[in-house]
């Protein structure tokens, strides 16, 4: 008789970080050039939308374009109207009894099947985030990671919950507790981590054994199209995922509110947050549960510079935190809080550094900063750059970077009080207020001072404040003497209090159970 086969979970070794590529290296850098002119030679494609494995067009398209260069059309999209999205809800409802019984090992395997491909395809999925979202290099790099991280971390997660749990047996009982998957989720993303953030509420809902309706940000569906061709890849079924591009506002009330709908994965701003999870709060004729919401939204992020900092590791942390990826990612430094017997060397020496970052295109590496994401959001942050005139002291920046893409200069605006819409309101660009505390106590008070509570750090030499700063600093993410992003998957499960959302901790152990039930099962033995 042959032993029995070992199981996944038995022969899966730890989850690990995927190594980032060292671009430092000429064939790494030729890779990449390499992969640049390949996806470059595939610019203007058309993708369809894709309901339960049938691919659809619409009337109207939506075009995707190169925020370094906006001339070039990335991708065609299609822009799916409101009856398209109703029926990608009932396909996936219709898919739901299926899936939902894979059993839960499968479901496994083909996430780490999907983390392969990605493996694979990394240097091609690193060029559709440069040419798409504007990413630099590493920036692209790290995202593409951190994608595969996620289907790593949540194939293993899923095994764990697979169970058995430890119960108390109840005497003359069998006692068990199994999580079931909840049903049709509608996964939202932003465009700011078009793949990793896209790729982990996708793979969460997915390895649970719910259905999924995904519908990217309208800034990057390609990224987004291209990773739907994983899925097919990796052995999801066609019915288990639906694809529907198009606006949020023409079709995202929808989707919310449909009856079907079970639960929304969303990561985006406080205002669609607020009214996804208004919207999904109310019942509609026909609706049997009430919908879950998972909300991450946005940061309004300090970074604390004490009079007993190392200054020139602070300096760094900042200035890669405020400036990294143009300032566009939710864990961004937009406030630095700087104790006023340091407060005049620190701003000399940021500036200094400031002042040499390059700004152009993404796909070129010797740029440190790319564009931002399309024109209204230049304008936004150039509206918000005129208002931080007046409400502090222009340090550096303060316009528009040459080059015919969306190219900011990084800026600093000094003195920002606290009452300064610049300090309290969420800018998403290369935007620091920099702002003088009398001592640690008025620095811990200006940190907390705001509606978000996303990432926080603090650079001091001092244990004592390093202990009150973790009591008293209210965010969801804090870092002692380092940068403010750059969140590891299974090191710093990712979410935030306050108007950041729902604090759902994204690649930590609580994750995955927000996309399921749990269900106890007692049975009487005779
Ligand atoms: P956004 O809110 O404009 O859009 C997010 C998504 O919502 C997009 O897919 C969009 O198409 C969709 N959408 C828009 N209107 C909708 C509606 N009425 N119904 C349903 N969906 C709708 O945000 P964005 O500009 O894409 O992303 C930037 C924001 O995301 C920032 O505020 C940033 O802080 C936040 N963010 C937060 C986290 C986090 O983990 N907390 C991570 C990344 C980004």
């Amino acid at each position: 008789m042959s032993a029995p086969s070992a199981t996944l979970k038995e022969t899966l070794p730890p989850f690990r970080n995927e190594p980032y590529t060292d671009f430092s290296l000429p064939e790494n850098r030729s890779r990449m050039q390499e992969a640049l002119a390949r996806v470059r030679a595939a610019f203007g494609r058309e993708y369809d939308l894709i309901l339960g494995g049938t691919s659809l067009k619409a009337d109207e398209k939506l075009i995707s374009r190169n925020p370094s260069a906006p001339d070039e059309i990335v991708g065609v999209h299609q822009r799916a109207t409101p009856e398209q999205a109703r029926r990608a809800i009932e396909c996936a409802w219709e898919y739901f009894p299926v899936w939902s019984r894979v059993p839960e090992e499968k479901r496994a395997g083909m996430l780490l099947r999907a983390a392969e491909i990605l493996r694979r395809r990394k240097m091609e999925f690193n060029a559709w985030l440069i040419f798409e979202a504007g990413k630099t290099w590493p920036e692209a790099e790290a995202d593409v990671s951190e994608a595969i991280d996620f289907c790593e971390y949540y194939a293993r997660e899923m095994l764990r919950l697979a169970g058995p749990h430890p119960m108390l047996h109840f005497p003359g009982e069998r006692d068990e507790l199994v999580y079931l998957p909840l049903g049709v989720g509608v996964i939202i993303p932003p465009w700011n981590f078009p793949l990793a953030i896209l790729v982990g509420m996708t793979s969460a809902a997915l390895v649970a054994g719910n259905t999924v309706v995904i519908k990217p940000s309208s800034d990057t569906p390609t990224i987004a199209a291209k990773f739907v061709e994983v899925l097919a890849e990796a052995g999801f079924p066609e019915g288990s995922f639906c694809f529907l591009t198009g606006s949020g506002a023409a079709i995202g009330d929808l989707l919310v509110s449909h009856p079907k709908t079970r639960f929304v994965a969303f990561t985006g701003s406080k205002e669609v947050g607020l009214r996804i999870n208004e919207l999904a709060a109310r019942h509609q004729p026909g609706q049997i549960w009430i919908k879950r919401v998972i909300a991450e939204m946005g940061g309004k992020n300090a970074i604390i510079v004490d009079c007993e900092a190392n200054l020139e590791r602070a300096v760094e942390g900042v200035l890669v935190s405020a400036y990294g990826y143009q300032g566009q990612k939710c864990s961004a430094c937009s406030r630095a809080i700087v104790d006023q017997a340091v407060y005049d060397e620190f701003l000399e020496r940021l500036k200094t550094r400031t002042e040499r970052l390059t700004v152009g295109p993404a796909n070129d590496p010797e740029n440190y900063m790319g564009p931002v994401i399309n024109e209204s959001a230049m304008r936004s942050i150039l509206n918000y750059i005129e208002i931080g005139k007046h409400e502090g002291r222009l340090v550096t920046g303060g316009g528009r970077a040459g080059g015919p893409g969306y190219f900011l200069q990084p800026t600093i605006f000094a003195e920002v009080r606290p009452q300064a819409r610049i300090f309290q309101e969420e800018i998403f660009g290369p935007v620091l207020a920099v702002t003088p505390a009398r001592d640690f106590d008025e620095a811990l008070a200006l940190a907390n001072n705001s509606e978000y509570g996303l990432t926080g750090s603090v650079d001091t030499t001092n244990r004592d404040k390093i202990r009150r700063a973790r009591e008293e600093f209210f965010v969801g993410n804090l870092y002692i003497n380092r940068k403010c992003t750059g969140a590891m998957v299974g090191a710093h499960p990712f979410g935030g209090f306050n108007m950041s959302g729902t604090d759902s901790k994204a690649g930590g152990p609580d994750y995955m159970l927000l996309f399921m039930q749990a269900k106890a099962i007692g049975e009487k033995l005779d």
